[in-house]
């Protein structure tokens, strides 16, 4: 296998294994009820796995189908699409279809929350000439198959309803170069697992990201693979919603880091782990998230606290960051307020009352003590945990010299 990896580009690797394992764990985060019962089925587990894979396609073959497919205003036609033409209960060729959108929209979210906090912190701890000389994306999907397993290469298939929706979205793309890109993408997966099992190999991808990749299975870190999952589960609940005639925004925050009532550990506010998170169940309107008061946070008793908003992708993205302008104060019981009017993209949800996140700075409890949290008055669904052991969105694909273009960060 070597042998012939090695005809390969060095830099073939990405995070295609770190986002199958995002989609695996993300099963178990997914309540009993029927969207559980439909991921358990054996028949539509390859169609997850191409459509977890599917969007970094695109860049394996310089083509901009890639980059469209990672965000809802491609990934809600098919949506679309698949209500008009398969409805539930999914007991035909629908459910592969539902299956490969809801892989693709975990890859969205993933790549989105992965690089909004883990790469974040990355960038502040890692070297920075690591930057310019490296990708990783690529350095963290081997780590974390050497950790986790490799991926698996499931049988190829995409859905080839996918191209007039490219074209509606204004872009045209051929047959051939998407199943090539999608071919690619199998031997990216195999080309991690195998260099996943080279311990110099290994040794040498971390030493270029030390930090992210000796941290991606850390439970108490922001980020990681495991926590992407809880988000990822959090998210396909709302996509289950769409698709069964729901708008997806009963609750429009589908997660926070910290949690609810969740404890905020680090103060200094010049320390990337002193942000708080916000994700949105569906893509917003970066305008009206960020407009002047439209997010807040204040202390328990309605002190303001100054603080930076920030939609991390732009337009049509889910995760916000919020950064305090200052220190925040020790043993502190704060809430951050989602205020009336922030809307999707699309205009298809908006805020309508306003969500309230608490959170604290108290110290928390040891482990053998029992949690005295605060309130849990948040408005929103249950999300992510203060920290999983999530997967990370690892995506720069850089291969055949094609290096993935990450969507500058709003
Ligand atoms: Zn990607």
């Amino acid at each position: 296998m070597l042998a012939a990896l090695a005809l390969l580009p060095s830099a073939l690797a990405n995070g295609q294994t770190s986002h199958q394992w995002i989609s695996l764990m993300a099963i178990d985060h997914v309540p009993r009820g029927e969207l559980a019962d439909f991921l358990a089925q054996e028949g539509v587990h390859d169609a997850l796995m191409n459509g977890t894979m599917f969007p970094d396609g695109g860049y394996a073959v310089g083509d901009d189908y890639g980059e469209m497919a990672h965000w809802e205003p491609t990934q809600d036609l098919y949506l679309d699409w698949i209500r008009a033409n398969h409805p539930p209960p999914y007991d035909d060729v629908g459910a592969r279809h539902v299956a490969f959108l809801l892989g693709m929209m975990s890859h969205g979210m993933a790549d989105q929350f992965y690089d909004a906090t883990f790469m974040e912190r990355s960038k502040a701890w890692d070297p920075a000439e690591s930057w310019a000389c490296c990708s990783m994306d690529e350095a963290t999907d081997v780590a974390y198959a050497a950790v986790q397993g490799p991926g698996i290469v499931p049988p190829k298939w995409w859905p080839e309803e996918l191209l007039p929706i490219f074209v509606t979205n204004g872009h045209t793309v051929t047959y051939e170069l998407v199943d090539r890109g999608q071919a690619f993408l199998g031997l990216a997966i195999a080309y991690v697992g195998a260099a996943s099992e080279v311990d110099t190999t290994v040794e040498r991808y971390t030493a270029e990201f030390p930090w992210a990749c000796t941290h991606q299975d850390d439970p108490e870190v922001v980020g990681t693979p495991a926590h992407e999952a809880e988000f990822v589960a959090a998210y396909w609940q709302v996509i289950w919603d769409r698709l069964h005639g729901g708008d997806g925004w009963s609750s429009p925050v589908i997660g926070t880091q910290p949690e609810a009532g969740g404890w905020q550990v680090v103060l200094d506010h010049t320390n990337v782990d002193s942000r708080l998170a916000i994700v949105f169940a569906r893509g917003l309107d970066p305008a009206t998230v960020e407009a002047e008061g439209a997010i807040t946070v204040a202390t328990a008793g309605g002190v303001p606290s100054p603080v930076g908003v920030n939609v991390y992708y732009g337009w049509a993205s889910h995760v916000v960051n919020i950064a305090p302008l200052e220190d925040w104060a020790v043993d502190t019981d704060y809430v951050i307020t989602v205020h009336p009017g922030i809307h999707t993209y699309d205009s298809a949800g908006t805020v309508a009352t306003a969500i309230t996140v608490p959170f604290t700075t108290r110290a928390p409890p040891l482990a053998d003590e029992p949690q005295d949290a605060p309130a849990q008055a948040c408005g929103c669904a249950a999300g992510g945990s203060a920290a999983g052991t999530g997967l990370g969105f690892a995506a720069t694909l850089t291969l055949l010299g094609l290096g993935r273009r990450r969507r500058p960060a709003a």
